[in-house]
């Protein structure tokens, strides 16, 4: 039987089994991946996972399930990670880990930030969003989707929208549609600003009044002459603007500090 959802994690849980198998077969394990379940909940996902690899980690807040997870899988073949996974080091998986799971909707963009972070040693991510989030992960320029989601992951990762998963599927059914999504680490010789924190800055200062000009938005970093002088309109908004126009604007911003 299900345990009873609880709101204040985010508790949706996978209930249809073609969805189930699907989402498995996207993420396609082979038994000897590093990788980490998030918010494996009952455990829809998980024991399909544990079918097809020789051991997998997972991060669960709710200790009740979490405690459930322990009882039902063995500690040989899986490690529980209790806790909140906006706090959670993948560090200690190593070099190369993937990620996967049915993330809570409510902590979406922080967990996607946070996992942003470990770009370098993460393969690959395969998770279950809400469909509009999606959507803005991987929107192009010039579309109502695009922000600095948009921009901040695109700067990192190839992303791709995989399927989209009707509320039916759940238990109970989410208000909104969901979609799978992965998202993979760019080549390092990627398109790279001199310094990420600076361009992290300029997105955020882009996208903080996303309908007033550039002249206006990025008027701490750069005067309306310089941002004509790379080619670029100042009276553009940012979300007209490609990573690679922001990825300019960050560097001659920066050079000017
Ligand atoms: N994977 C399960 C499934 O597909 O049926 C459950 C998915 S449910 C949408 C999200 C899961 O993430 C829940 O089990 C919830 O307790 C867990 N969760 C919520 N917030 C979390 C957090 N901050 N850190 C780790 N797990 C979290």
């Amino acid at each position: 039987m299900l345990p009873k959802a609880k709101k204040k994690f985010g508790q949706h849980f996978l209930t249809d089994r073609h969805y189930i198998e699907r989402i498995v077969n996207a993420i396609a394990p082979m038994p000897d991946d590093v990788m980490i379940e998030i918010g494996p909940g009952p455990g829809a996902l998980t024991a399909p996972l544990l079918d097809r690899l020789k051991h997998l980690h997972a991060v669960e807040i709710d200790r009740d399930l979490a405690s459930a997870l322990r009882a039902r899988f063995a500690a040989e073949k899986f490690t529980l990670h209790a806790c909140d996974v906006l706090e959670f080091d993948f560090a200690p998986l190593g070099p190369r880990f993937r990620c996967v799971g049915n993330l809570p909707y409510n902590i979406s963009t922080p967990f996607l930030f946070h996992l942003a972070s470990y770009e370098s040693t993460l393969i690959d991510g395969t998770f279950m969003l809400q469909k509009e989030v999606v959507d803005r992960m991987v929107a192009a320029p010039d579309t109502e989707a695009y922000g600095r989601l948009s921009v901040m992951l695109q700067y990192r990762f190839a992303m791709k929208r995989i399927f989209d998963v009707p509320p039916g599927a759940f238990t109970p059914p989410p208000k909104v549609n969901s979609a799978i999504v992965r998202m993979m680490p760019l080549p390092t010789d990627r398109m790279r600003a001199r310094d990420d924190a600076h361009f992290a800055a300029i997105v955020t200062a882009g996208f903080g009044q996303r309908r007033k000009t550039l002249s206006n938005t990025l008027k701490p970093y750069l005067p309306a002459a310089a941002i004509e002088a790379l080619g670029i309109d100042p009276k553009r908004r940012a979300e007209t603007l490609s990573l690679e126009e922001f990825i300019r604007l960050a560097d001659v911003s920066v050079a000017a500090i």
